[in-house]
């Protein structure tokens, strides 16, 4: 169980670039690195595309007036002439600057937490890769979600053997924030997301499907798909080209299949996000609207719901556990389980410990690769009419 002790000497020095007063995103990447205080302090940022926004925003949220930049390139120049300047910059900006932002922290020396999708292509990926392998830095992914320990609960079973072999894997992440067009014109978070210059080539399958796409191979790491088929639609006309709903048929490797819905047009749901993994001897279910529970359905018995923090669980599970049982977790604490583990890493790579990295289990950079492969290799799919195609480059996460 963690309890907030420090597992490094001492916190990181911690900086942001976006994540300001109107961005959707900030407060969850400083809700996850703060939730220890042993793991990063945030000591710097620039928070804003608007300078003035950003300091005020900066200053509001207790950083030193001085460390309030009017903008990345400034905060990277100036941080590296101080002997207590910024070791680690988490990006929270919209997709189309990723990339730019990514190689500029590392070529000021820095680690980098980045959003998803990682970037527009797999070879911007590679490249920031080789990057970050001849810095000698970390480059984790947040995809938020993926930090909840019911999902390693879901990965130990599999391991065990206790669902039999994987037949079918359905997943689903949709909400029907989208379903008419107005939030395009009002919400400044919504415009970019439908603008391909600064969204990249898809909307909701990189906005949404690869959070979903991450935690099915952090459940499934043996798993790799062959092929897919993706049918994509704009409903909202004027979203064309990028889609507002998709469905991404699977063929794997080991013969089994997978479906996937994403879509910001389910009017009338909240939450739909949702990962169901059928075996020859049972199924597991996990919803993100009830992230302390998993059903483990054995065929003939008694449905089971396996409840977050008991001692029955593997102990992978529990080690990420933070409040204990009685009391409820949720996004907050899931990414704090990514910060932290995205920490341990930094740890590690300072400290050469090769080791260390290789038995953590985070979104590091080949989980943002796969994420932008899994959208080419959808759009290609839905470009040639919805055909079959071939998966490229079906490279797994490492861990
Ligand atoms: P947003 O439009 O709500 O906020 C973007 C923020 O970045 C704003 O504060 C804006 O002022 C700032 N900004 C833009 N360009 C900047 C620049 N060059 N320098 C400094 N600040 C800049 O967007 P959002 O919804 O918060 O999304 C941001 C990123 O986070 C996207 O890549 C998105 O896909 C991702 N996201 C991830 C999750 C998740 O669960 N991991 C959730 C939401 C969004």
């Amino acid at each position: 169980m963690l309890n907030g002790e420090k597992k490094m000497e001492r916190p990181f020095r911690w900086a942001m670039v976006g994540g300001g007063r109107l961005g959707q995103v900030g407060y969850k990447h400083r809700i996850g690195a703060l939730r220890d205080n042993t793991a990063y302090q945030l000591v710097a940022g620039a928070f804003d595309i608007e300078p003035a926004r950003g300091k005020d925003f900066g200053i509001n949220i207790g950083v030193d007036e001085e460390r309030c930049y009017p903008d990345y390139k400034t905060m990277f120049t100036k941080e590296a002439l101080r002997a207590d300047g910024i070791e680690v910059v988490s990006i929270a900006t919209p997709n189309g600057t990723h990339y730019e932002i990514c190689k500029a922290a590392l070529e000021a020396g820095l680690h980098v937490i980045c959003e998803k999708p990682l970037f527009f292509t797999s070879e911007e990926g590679e490249e920031i890769k080789a990057l970050a392998e001849e810095k000698g830095k970390i480059v984790g992914v947040t995809y938020g979600f993926s930090g909840n320990q019911m999902l390693l609960q879901m990965r130990a079973m599999i391991e065990q053997g206790l669902i039999g072999d994987i037949r079918v894997v359905d997943l689903e992440y949709t909400h029907g924030f989208n379903a008419t067009d107005k939030s395009d014109k009002v919400s400044e978070a919504q415009k970019w997301r439908v603008d391909p210059k600064i969204a990249g080539p898809s909307f909701v399958l990189g906005d949404l499907s690869t959070h979903t796409y991450y935690m099915s191979q952090l459940i499934m790491p043996n798993m790799k798909i062959s092929r897919l088929l993706c049918d994509r639609q704009s409903f909202i006309s004027s979203r064309a080209p990028l889609e507002d709903n998709a469905f991404v048929l699977m063929q794997y490797e080991n013969g089994a299949v997978g479906r996937l819905w994403t879509s910001s047009i389910n009017a009338g749901c909240m939450d739909g996000h949702r990962i169901r993994i059928v075996g020859s001897k049972a199924s597991l279910e996990w919803w993100d609207s009830k992230p302390g529970e998993l059903r483990y359905e054995v065929q003939g018995e008694p449905i089971q719901t396996l409840i977050r923090a008991m001692p029955y669980l593997d102990d992978l599970c529990n080690a990420d556990e933070r409040l204990g049982a009685l009391h409820q977790e949720g996004l907050s604490e899931s990414w704090a389980n990514i910060y932290l583990k995205i920490a341990l890493a930094i740890d590690a790579k300072n400290r050469n410990d090769e080791e260390t990295l290789k038995n953590l289990i985070y979104p590091d950079i080949d989980a943002g690769i796969n994420g932008i492969r899994w959208i080419e290799n959808c759009v290609r799919s839905a470009e040639n009419g919805a055909a079959w195609v071939e998966f490229e480059n079906k490279k797994s996460i490492s861990i």
